[in-house]
This record gives structure tokens, sequence and C-alpha cells, in this order.
């Protein structure tokens, strides 16, 4: 097969032992002789898989009592106006943080009467807005905690007087997350723990049922948490690949792990692109991204790109084309990105400034 280092910033590279049970998932689901995508959703089989899965989220992030995990379809972008209707009565705020929280702001507006706390917009999204005041007369305070196109990241469990929201698709599981100091925590799972077609949240069920407005069945969050996810037929086979997902991240010791290695990872690359005469990082160094680095050509050599683009892909670099509305590179480093990919791209850059020395 093919060696690629896959940088792609989502769907992304899986852990190897998930892929690996997922073929043989695909062939035959615990002796069953079906498929897994075959298999009836209400099988004990099937059932044992949630629970599994289920049980893996709680263990792996400490998820205390009176919380619920769900499993739904729809992607990210359908929990920005899922939040709204299950939480907006009076007033929302959002951190304003990048593309994805400009999305998830746009909905909560078509829902009622919502607005940017603070904005990080008026320097295209490089950093994450310090000393704003988060009003305490708001019904919740909605985050992204980790901006996959711009390259910034929350690092720390904000302390929030409102019930605090939080987009994490892209750096969950990534650390270790105090889930106490949030209400809801939600993301679409291919950036960090599955394929594409599942998301997942976490949610203080005491939050919920306090709006007025009419909930259709599909977007009242206690629909699926009285049906345990299962309401109606859950994406079974992202399901499945998400639990093997997570038992490789148990096995490597658990997200304090993650965390230490995504941190040697992202320092390593941080490092040479502040070393690298050629290229230069885009992020404020303060809130650079652990899962996303994004990086230019340096001044005056910004015609050097595509060679650069070019070079890195004969070596077996995959994705490292920044976003469209960003331009440069982005390489995205998610959990099962192993070090070693990470060494080759720094050679890489290294090869590539000999060159033009
Ligand atoms: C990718 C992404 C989304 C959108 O996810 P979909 O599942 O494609 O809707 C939302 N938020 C963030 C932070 C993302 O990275």
């Amino acid at each position: 097969m093919k060696k690629a280092y896959n940088f792609n910033a989502g769907p992304c590279v899986l852990p190897k032992p998930a892929i690996e049970a997922a073929i043989e998932a695909l062939k035959d689901f615990k002796g069953t002789g079906m498929s897994v995508i075959e298999v009836s959703h209400r099988s004990k089989e099937w059932e044992a898989v949630m629970d599994e899965c289920r049980s893996l989220w709680k263990e792996l992030l400490n998820i205390p009592e009176g919380y619920s995990v769900l499993f739904l379809g729809g992607g990210a972008s359908l929990q920005f106006l899922y939040v709204a209707m299950n939480l907006l009565e009076n007033k929302a705020g959002y951190l304003e943080t990048g593309v994805w929280a400009k999305k998830a702001l746009k909905e909560a507006k078509g829902i009622g009467n919502a607005y940017a706390v603070a904005s990080s917009a008026d320097k295209n999204y490089t950093y994450i807005p310090k000393g704003y005041e988060i009003p305490t007369d708001l019904d919740y305070f909605h985050i992204t905690t980790n901006n996959t196109i711009k390259g910034t990241e929350i690092h720390e469990d904000m302390d929030c007087p409102v019930p605090l929201v939080a987009d994490m698709s892209s750096d969950i599981m990534s650390r270790p997350v105090d889930v106490s100091k949030y209400a809801l925590i939600y993301g679409g799972a291919q950036k960090n723990v599955g394929p594409a077609g599942v998301v997942f949240v976490i949610v203080k069920d005491e939050i919920l049922g306090k709006v007025s407005r009419y909930l259709p069945t599909m977007l009242d969050y206690r629909t699926h948490i009285e049906g345990e996810s299962m309401f109606n037929t859950p994406p079974v086979f992202s399901i499945f690949v998400m639990t093997e997902t997570l038992k490789w991240v148990k096995a490597q010791g658990g997200v304090k792990a993650m965390y230490e290695l995504n941190k040697k990872k992202a320092g390593m690359l941080y490092d040479e692109i502040d070393r690298n005469s050629l290229f230069v990082g885009t992020a404020a160094k303060e809130d650079r991204s652990l899962m996303n680095v994004c990086f230019v050509m340096a001044p005056g050599h910004e015609d050097l790109q595509d060679e650069f683009l070019a070079f890195a892909k004969e070596r077996g670099m995959v994705g490292i084309k920044g976003h469209r509305s960003v331009g440069g590179f982005r390489a995205s480093i998610y959990n099962a990105c192993p070090i070693e990919a990470v060494e080759a791209l720094i050679a890489c850059m290294q090869e590539f400034e000999k060159m033009h020395k």
C-alpha cells in the first residue's frame, strides 16, 4: 500500500487498529455471520456496542453524574441549530473566533436574540479574544474550543457565570477536559474520534426543558436521552468505528497520554516553523492550536508556495494545503497522526530550505 502522511483536516487519519476492526466487522460482526451494517440495531450484539461506546466516553472524559452522552446524525453543523432551539429563550452570547463559530452564531440568530460577546474578526480570527466580560443574563455562552480553519485553540476550561456550551469538534479527546464546567459539549466525530456521520453530545440534563417554543421531536435532546440515542436508527457504522477509536485512545493511556503526545508533536512543528527562514506561523503564539498547525511562506518567499506543495506531495505529505479561505498550509495533527508523520513534514521543510539557500 502507498505510504501517505495524512494531514487532512477532516475526515482525517484514524488509528490503524480501528480501521482493521472495521474491516473485520464489515465481513463478520461478532460471529453473527452478518456484517455490522446488516445487523439489527435492536440486537443484543449492537446494544453492546452502544453501551461500550457510552462507557468509554464517560470513562475517558471522566463525565460526572447528571450528564447524558448522545450519538446523533446531522453533523456538528446541525448542532448549531439544536443548541439554540433547546437552550435559547431570552438571549445567548457567542465567542466569535472563526468560521465555525460564526456559523453557529448565525443559526442562533435565526432562532432568537444572539450576539457576539467578543470577536477576533478584526485580525482574521488569528487570535482568541481575552479580557471580555460574559454578561450574567445570558441563557448560555457558546465557544468553539479549537478553530480548525484558523489554527487557534482555547487551551483551558474557562469559568463561566452562565451555562457554557462548547463546539469541541476538532479537539475533543486531545486533552483532559473538566466536563463539570460545561453545560453542553458537542462535535462531529470526523476530526478526532471517528468517521463522518455521527455527532457526539454531552449534555447536563438539568439545563433542558426550559424553553417555551415547540421543539420538533427529532430536534429535542430529551427525545434522544430517553431513546438512548436509538429513538431512530443510529449511524451504526460510524458509531462502531468511533468505539474502536476510543478503545485505541484508552490503550494509549487515555486523554492525558494523548495530551502529552499532542503537545510534543505540535511543539516540534511550531519550533520548525519559527526556526525555518522560509515559513511563518499565522496564529498568535499563545493561542496556537495543538491540532491544526497553520503557516504560510515567509514574506519575500510567497512565490515558493506551489513549489513547496508539490515538493511535499512528492514526499508523501497529504492534505497540507491551507483552507481555501486562508491559503498557505495547514497540517492537522490529530490524535491518530503518528509522530513519524510530523518528523517527515519537518524533514521536508528543512530540505526545502536548504534547496533555496
Ligand atoms: C468541521 C467542524 C464543524 C462542522 O462539522 P460537520 O460535521 O461537517 O457539520 C463544526 N465545528 C468545527 C469546530 C469543525 O471543525
